[in-house]
């Protein structure tokens, strides 16, 4: 895989395709756990659930009893919507598409997020466990290329809930976890050998910008923490002979107008820590949302120049392995 000059598109509306109906190629690591081993990973996450600490908030209130922490959800997943997603990393969507799994709800608070109305809003409609395995099966019927959770870190114990009885019915393909990376090293601990695909988005690099766009004060050592340990389950991105991903990170970062992002610290890190070997997704798709119109330099979109520095340290990094999405 080489550095792609030429952008990629990202599809905000995801198309639906004929179910072409036929056998992954790519098949999971998940599929060596027996059944045991699964429900094992499930009942840890469950208890831990009832004095929650799946993600680094440890807000402690009792998810099984319907309390609710700092995001909002209690004790179901509520989901915003389920596609075939053809706007991802070309390894993640392939031809046939990524079967994404939008949650609700989400343990960060970013004052610019795109999609607040699930995030923050938390619009969606609660799905059993049940239903959300036979959406999965649906996902793979369908040609998906892999199950890609989307923001799924205060949802961890609800999706395995879903996923020992997917696997039991059949369910093969890879499981992509698409996160902000604010996650907690136990809870990836018991993803370890379910998730083949990591997909964390990096977003700052100072805990100043953290906290007051993000309410997440100590983000950067827990980012770079997860990310590590990511890193540690699955090592740097593999494909097939078609170019779809089998296992590895995929490490995101989106600039920021202003710098907020901190965008030379954090390809810096990577270098240092991951090495020339990580493959980087640099993302220009920023606009003002939410409550950014308010809060300049984040009011703007970002100016070519702002890019363009970003992209010229990726070349100085020697981070040549990735793509620029524009
Ligand atoms: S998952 Fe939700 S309730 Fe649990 S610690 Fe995180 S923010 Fe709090």
């Amino acid at each position: 895989m080489r550095f792609l000059t030429k952008s990629v598109k990202r599809n905000n509306h995801p198309k639906q395709e004929k179910p072409p109906n036929r056998k992954p190629a790519v098949t999971a690591a998940y599929l060596s756990f027996t059944q045991e081993q699964i429900e094992q990973r499930l009942e840890v996450a469950r208890q831990r659930s009832t004095a929650c600490d799946l993600c680094p908030r440890k807000c402690q209130v009792d998810r099984l009893a319907d309390q609710k922490g700092f995001c909002g959800l209690g004790n179901s997943a509520l989901i915003s919507s389920i596609n075939l997603h053809h706007g991802e990393e070309p390894p993640i969507s392939g031809k046939s598409g990524s079967g994404t799994i939008f949650f609700s709800g989400c343990n960060l608070a970013c004052v610019f997020c795109q999609n607040y109305p699930i995030s923050q809003l938390r619009h969606g409609h609660p799905m059993t466990s049940s239903e959300l395995a036979a959406k999965m099966l649906n996902l793979q019927i369908r040609g998906a290329h892999n199950i890609n959770l989307v923001t799924p870190s205060h949802v961890v114990w609800p999706f395995l809930e879903a996923f020992a009885l997917a696997v039991e019915l059949g369910l093969e393909i890879p499981i992509v976890y698409n996160t902000s990376a604010y996650d907690s090293i136990e809870t990836l601990a018991l993803l370890d050998g379910i998730v083949d695909i990591y997909l964390p988005d990096l977003k700052y690099a100072d805990d100043a910008q953290a906290k007051r766009l993000s309410q997440a004060d100590d983000y950067w050592e827990t980012a770079t923490r997860a990310i590590l340990e990511m890193h540690r389950q699955v090592g740097f991105l593999k494909t097939d002979q078609n170019g779809i991903a089998v296992r590895g990170l995929i490490l995101r970062h989106l600039v920021l107008p202003g710098g907020l992002a901190g965008t030379r610290q954090v390809l810096d890190f990577l270098r240092q820590n991951l090495g020339a070997q990580t493959t980087v997704s640099l993302m220009r798709q920023y606009f003002p949302a939410n409550r950014a119109h308010d809060l300049p330099p984040l009011n703007r979109p970002l100016y070519d120049e702002e890019f363009k520095v970003a992209k010229d340290l990726l070349e100085r990094f020697e981070l040549d392995k990735g793509w620029i999405q524009e």
